[in-house]
């Protein structure tokens, strides 16, 4: 069975994208490391690493999910300073509060449900604003950015850790074969889901590349963009800055 998600209209995306983190939200953590054999640690500590979070700062971390990247930038930003974790689906938003409350993060993280096109904040708030792996999710990435760029100070900076376009065209070949062939599978075995993990694989074939998301964020006026690319550019963290 195919997920037909190419075929889809735009309102039925924003049904579609709900129901599968509906469904995968409570198997969401172990897929993770399941699917990426544990790498995905890796690719937000990096992310984390080079946003340059200071003590006092506020980290906005948007498509927050079960909140792996909040609980890193809370360790940096300490008790002067706050992370919000944002997200459209409550599911997710629940799954990660109680994790967050789990690992004893109480004082410095606060949970809004919002969506990335039409953030719910006033301008010019956060010092950081972090993605990870939410971007390729949203429906209108135009607007996200252009959102996402209106909530950061001037001198804040953006970071985006989104699947991205594998540089070595023979890694290219292998990572597809694993995507659409051995990932559904295990998600269809472990979260019994194969649908929802079909998804996850297409919406990644279909985010924009390296360059072209590079592009994007210029237009939306960021700023000295960067794009680093990590395990052969499978994943890749772009930055830039609101200036
Ligand atoms: N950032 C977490 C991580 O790296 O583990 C979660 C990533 S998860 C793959 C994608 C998240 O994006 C889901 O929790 C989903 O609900 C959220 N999402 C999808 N569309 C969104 C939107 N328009 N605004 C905010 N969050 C959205």
């Amino acid at each position: 069975t195919h997920f037909g998600f190419k075929d889809v209209p735009v309102a039925e995306k924003v049904t579609k994208v709900r129901e599968v983190f509906d469904s995968v939200a409570p198997s969401y953590d172990i897929m993770n490391d399941l699917m990426s054999m544990g790498v995905h640690r890796l690719w937000k500590r990096f992310t984390v690493e080079i946003a340059n979070v200071k003590p006092g700062h506020v980290v906005l971390d948007l498509a927050g999910g079960t909140g792996d990247l909040s609980a890193l930038f809370a360790k940096r930003v300490g008790k002067t300073g706050k992370v919000v974790l944002a997200d459209i689906n409550e599911a997710m938003l629940r799954v990660g509060r109680d994790r967050m409350i789990d690992k004893g993060h109480i004082s410095n993280i606060t949970y809004n449900l919002a969506n990335a096109e039409c953030l719910p904040y006033a301008s010019n708030q956060f010092d950081r604003v972090c993605i990870g792996f939410g971007l390729r999710n949203v429906t209108d990435k135009e607007a996200a950015l252009r959102s996402m760029f209106d909530v950061l100070k001037p001198g804040g900076r953006l970071l985006i850790l989104e699947f991205s376009k594998p540089t070595n065209p023979l890694l290219d070949k292998i990572y597809d074969a694993y995507s659409f062939k051995l990932l559904p599978k295990i998600g269809e075995l472990v979260a019994k889901d194969g649908d929802s993990y079909q998804y996850l694989a297409e919406s990644i074939r279909m985010h924009p590349d390296q360059s072209t998301l590079k592009g994007m964020m210029e237009e939306a006026g960021f700023e000295r963009c960067q794009v680093n690319n990590l395990t052969g550019g499978i994943v890749a963290v772009h930055t830039g800055y609101k200036l």
